[in-house]
């Protein structure tokens, strides 16, 4: 297995004890840790303590006891950047924290990011053998976050500068792990972003019931450390225009912009007053506060709240119009629940939360009363059909069966699209039919020399881990053209 035995400087020989110190049947019959977590009543009543509360030292160990360190291991596999998963785990069973957060570093630069909030059980869990076993599989994703929130990085030294400047346009997971790989290559590492705050949807999408805001500061603040630089309220394409950023002589860009732009269904009734995106919702609550006394930000909180979607949006939303105080929150999906794409965790904490799940059912019209507020939706009943595109079972109309439902808001989150401003704005830029920015394969460069491109603004909306491996690609991509003495 790669790079495995010399973590912490330790050799074969501490595995080896390891492996004698538990017998694979005494590992195998250990129970899967139950994740601590804040009681469903009292927690609806905060938008910002976080629900999951992490292992204990003790818990973390002793599910750490659990791997059983497989020659083959199927769980490195499972995650998208390849982290050496029995690597850091093994680590934690012999209480070294520090080598199991270094070995996590070497391939992730949001581990406490992505131990929260990547849908583990479909990625690294899902490949875990004791899946084969009938077993439940390691909590990899808790001991991620376990390792990042309790190892310390040891001291870097800063690496020499090697003189030459990039930027980045925007400061998601993908900006800021393509930051911090440049700046650790020794580049000047400038990065724009539209909005007043730094992290993209980790801030402005994702509550902090489920992320807290220090965990991303605490990224942020170490890629400052490294020398990063961060100039807010600045609109690539916009504010500042492809000429300004020629005028400023970068040796490369990096596009990570992300897919920000709300979809709707295209429904009557959708303008009606009260019905909005989850995008428009969550950036009114998370990024500007909104329901935090001291803070002016307007939102309507309605009392019986429709949310429309199954993914992780739909779930942040839904928990979120709990938390504003919503009496009934209802989330109305086409599928059944097995084909929803939010992370099961997030399907569990709703349904404990008190969140109501229509499933089968989709919305074809809004009603509204005379002020034009919406005051019900009319819900077309479904049912599950032959496998679609996507591998799901697709959701087919059962014919006069329509339904009316009383809401007094609706939270439309049906999935985004990549803001078109950057592919505007770049003259000779390519994009795809569905409006993403054309990037290579290979290098996720793009049609313009020197512009790379990567995260949701390539993929449409994906995942966290996709996006940060997409930045640590271009970094690599980009550093292999700029050491390249030909170029
Ligand atoms: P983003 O995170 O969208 O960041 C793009 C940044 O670019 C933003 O800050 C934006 O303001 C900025 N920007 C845009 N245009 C410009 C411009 N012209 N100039 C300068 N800056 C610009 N994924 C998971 O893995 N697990 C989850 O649980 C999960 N939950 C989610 C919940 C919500 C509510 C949402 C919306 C998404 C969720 N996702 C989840 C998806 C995941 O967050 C995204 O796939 C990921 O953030 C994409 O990263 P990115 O860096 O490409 O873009
Ligand atoms: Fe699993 Fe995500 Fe961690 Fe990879 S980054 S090991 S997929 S939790």
């Amino acid at each position: 297995m790669p790079e495995l035995d010399n973590i912490g400087g330790r050799d074969a020989a501490w595995r080896e004890e390891l492996r004698q110190s538990h017998s694979a049947r005494q590992r195998a019959d250990i129970p899967r840790v139950v994740m601590p977590e804040l009681p469903a009543d009292y927690r609806v009543k905060s938008l910002t303590e976080e629900v999951n509360q992490g292992l204990t030292q003790a818990q973390a160990m002793q599910e750490a006891v659990r791997c059983l360190d497989c020659p083959n291991p199927g769980c490195v596999g499972g995650c998208p950047v390849g982290i050496n998963i029995p690597g850091f785990i093994k680590n934690i069973e012999r209480g070294d924290f520090d080598s199991a957060l270094a070995v996590l570093r070497r391939t992730s630069a949001l581990p406490a990011v992505c131990g929260r909030v990547c849908p583990q059980e479909k990625q690294c869990e899902s490949k875990c053998i004791y899946n084969k076993m009938g077993k439940q599989p390691v909590a990899i994703g808790y001991l991620e976050r376990y390792a990042a929130d309790h190892g310390q990085t040891q001291g870097q030294t800063a690496p020499q500068p090697n003189g030459k400047r990039v930027a980045v346009a925007g400061s998601g997971p993908a900006g800021l792990s393509f930051a911090g790989a440049m700046a650790d290559r020794g580049y000047d590492v400038t990065v724009f972003e539209a909005l007043h705050e730094i992290g993209g949807v980790l801030k402005y999408g994702i509550p902090e019931f489920r992320l807290p805001n220090s965990v991303v500061e605490r990224e942020i603040d170490a890629l400052r450390a490294r020398g990063v630089k961060f100039e807010k309220d600045t609109i690539v394409g916009s504010t500042l225009r492809p000429e300004d950023i020629a005028a400023m002589h970068f040796d490369g860009l990096f596009v990570a912009s992300g897919a920000g732009l709300p979809r709707f269904m295209n429904i009557p009734g959708e303008n009606l007053i009260n019905v909005m995106s989850s995008n428009e919702y969550l950036t009114r609550v998370n990024l500007m506060h909104a329901g935090t006394p001291g803070y002016a930000t307007p939102v309507y909180r309605g009392k019986r709240v429709a949310i429309i979607g199954g993914g992780n949006t739909a779930m942040d939303s839904c928990r979120t119009a709990r938390r504003m105080g919503a009496e009934e929150v209802m989330v109305i999906y086409r599928r059944s629940e097995a084909e929803m794409p939010a992370r099961l965790e997030e399907v569990k904490h709703a349904k404990e939360e008190g969140i109501r799940f229509l499933t089968l059912h989709n919305p074809v019209e809004y009603l509204g009363d005379e002020q034009g507020r919406v005051r019900a939706m009319r819900l077309q009943q479904m049912q599950l059909g032959e496998p679609d595109a996507s591998g799901r079972r697709s959701p087919v109309e059962i014919p006069d069966a329509i339904v009316e439902v009383e809401v007094d808001m609706v939270i439309v989150s049906v999935g985004v699209s990549p803001n078109p401003l950057i592919p505007n704005a770049f003259e000779g830029l390519e994009v795809t039919s569905r409006g993403t920015i054309a990037a290579s394969a290979d290098t996720l460069e793009t049609s313009l020399s020197g512009m790379y491109a990567g995260g949701d603004i390539v993929r449409g909306g994906a995942t966290v881990i996709l996006a940060m491996g997409d930045g640590r690609h271009a970094a690599q991509a980009m550093h292999q053209a700029l050491s390249n003495p030909n170029n």
